[in-house]
């Protein structure tokens, strides 16, 4: 499932650079995570990036955007067709 980014954000910007996808943006108040780039960085590395350097435990997994690995890899390979997933 596509990663969310609760209202614990502080707005620090730490994790958009992680984002292997450039899935987030910075919004008016908080950050937030657009689920349609989002591959809980599947193809990239083993975890999700912005929760490992987030300061304050923000990113979680939306439970509203369920997706198995297979979907979640699919959506790595549409997204970037020139790489190889790892
Ligand atoms: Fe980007 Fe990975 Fe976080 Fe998803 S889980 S928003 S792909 S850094």
């Amino acid at each position: 499932m596509a990663y969310k980014i609760s209202d614990e954000c502080i707005g620090c910007g730490a994790c958009a650079a992680q984002c292997p996808n450039n899935a987030i943006s910075e919004g008016d108040t908080q950050y937030k995570i657009d689920p349609n780039k989002c591959t809980e960085c599947v193809g990239f590395y083993d975890s999700p990036q912005c929760a490992g350097i987030c300061p304050v435990e923000a990113p979680g997994s939306d439970p509203d955007k369920k997706e198995s690995k297979d979907q979640l890899l699919a959506k790595f390979k549409k997204l970037n067709p020139d790489k190889t997933p790892k």
